[in-house]
């Protein structure tokens, strides 16, 4: 039915699926401090992907890895497409990706998008997914989304909090049902954050920036860095704002960072006069649009670094709340960095993601824009598109019920967005 079908499957390619077992190593790994004086035994998936990967190796006449830890220094210091890895499948990889990032030296967002799921998880990506589910059972429990999109968009837009945020959040009704949840995630600001008294936030993604020499500083999100130099936000004046308090690491990492290409959406469709509701009945989608005359798109953003793992894990938007057209959305820049983004997305989309599009947040606006000015055309629309083919309509409103609503599972992915994501 699709050239998917035709051609052998690149995911159960032999060097795709060692690199997968290597990423999962490095997150298990990722915990451990000094790999050298790490106690043998290595966890049996360390030492499973070193024997594969030096198999690999003698097959292409390279020298291997003399250890799990020469091995993950590979991940640090050797772009995947200088790997001897004779069947990769070619272009699959960049020049500069890389599993862990060379200057920070934390996993990159790639790796966690190539781990296994489920195997893989660092403790941080633990950690993110059980506070997001913890927070979503309570709401649940008070049958109150609007307490959840108040703590989602709480962790998105104010991941550092003066003393008089936090007194201002105290008195937030909303958060009530996850005021235990609040109190656990915002931590102490360590003073290796200050310079001459001092902090200083990055303009894109909102959290503290690293000082490093005596004039710069850093932002932890390799994400960030890729894009430049940290734009300077928000400067904190320890004498001024009292007592600062930050999000834990992973939630900063997986949470606020994909959130900000999530309420950039919002920002700019609510410019546009349209309504909009953010991350709708505890998160069954990222965006909830509707036009003056009634008619609704359902937009799940997705800011992942590679576009073959997007297009696999590609599936019809959530049917609840209903809605008229739905689509996925990926930040611009994204696509800048990578030509083929889209096309390879559409690509890798199997057949369960009934067509579903994916359009740069720039398209998006601008489709939005049209629709506004009366244009009911293509160009207008963000629904999968009329090829003639048979595909299956999405579970929307016109779709005859076809799935079960179901809000448990995506809180699961609350972080994958941004690594998930969310
Ligand atoms: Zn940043």
């Amino acid at each position: 039915m699709t050239d998917q079908q035709l051609k052998p499957d690149w995911l159960f390619n032999p060097g795709v699926v060692l690199l997968r077992d290597v990423a999962t190593a490095v997150l298990h790994l990722a915990a451990v401090g000094d790999l050298d004086a790490f106690t043998l035994p290595y966890p049996p998936g360390a030492q499973r992907a070193l024997d594969a990967l030096v198999l690999q190796c003698l097959r292409n006449r390279a020298t291997p890895p003399a250890g799990v830890p020469e091995m993950i220094r590979w991940a640090r210091a050797r772009p995947l497409s200088s790997w001897p890895l004779d069947q990769l499948p070619p272009d699959l990889f960049d020049a500069a990706d890389r599993l862990i990032d060379e200057v920070s030296g934390e996993p990159a967002q790639l790796c966690h998008e190539l781990a296994v799921r489920g195997y893989g998880d660092s403790t941080g990506r633990q950690y993110d997914r059980l506070v997001i589910h913890e927070a979503l059972r309570a709401c649940r429990a008070m049958s109150s989304p609007e307490s959840y999109t108040a703590f989602r968009r709480l962790l998105v837009t104010q991941p550092v909090l003066t003393e008089g945020d936090w007194a201002e959040i105290s008195c937030d009704l909303f958060l009530d049902p996850v005021r235990f949840l609040v109190e656990e995630i915002y931590a102490p600001v360590p003073a290796g954050f200050r310079r001459d008294g001092s902090c200083l936030c990055c303009h894109r993604c909102l959290i503290l920036l690293h000082p490093v020499s005596d004039t710069e500083w850093w932002c932890e999100r390799d994400q960030c860095r890729h894009r430049g130099p940290a734009p300077h936000g928000r400067e904190l004046v320890a004498a001024e704002v009292g007592e600062l308090r930050q999000l834990r690491k992973p939630l900063r990492l997986f949470v606020t960072g994909p959130g900000q290409a999530e309420t950039a959406l919002e920002h700019e469709l609510r410019a546009l006069g349209l309504t909009v509701e953010m991350w709708p009945n505890f998160d069954s989608y990222d965006v909830r649009v509707t036009f003056p005359d009634g008619h609704v798109w359902a937009v799940d953003v997705k800011d992942w670094a590679h576009p073959a793992f997007l297009g696999r894990s590609a599936t019809a938007v959530r049917a609840e709340p209903p809605y008229d057209e739905a689509c996925w959305v990926v930040p611009e820049f994204r696509v800048r960095a990578r030509r083929d983004y889209l096309d390879s997305y559409a690509r890798e989309r199997g057949a369960q993601a009934g067509g579903l599009r994916l359009l740069t947040d720039r398209q998006l606006v601008r489709a939005a824009r049209l629709r506004l000015s009366g244009d009911w055309g293509p160009d207008a629309s963000i629904g999968p598109l009329n090829t003639g083919a048979d595909e299956p309509s999405g579970p929307g409103r016109r779709s005859t019920g076809n799935r079960p609503a179901d809000n448990t599972t995506r809180a699961e992915d609350a972080g994958q967005d941004g690594a998930d994501d969310a």
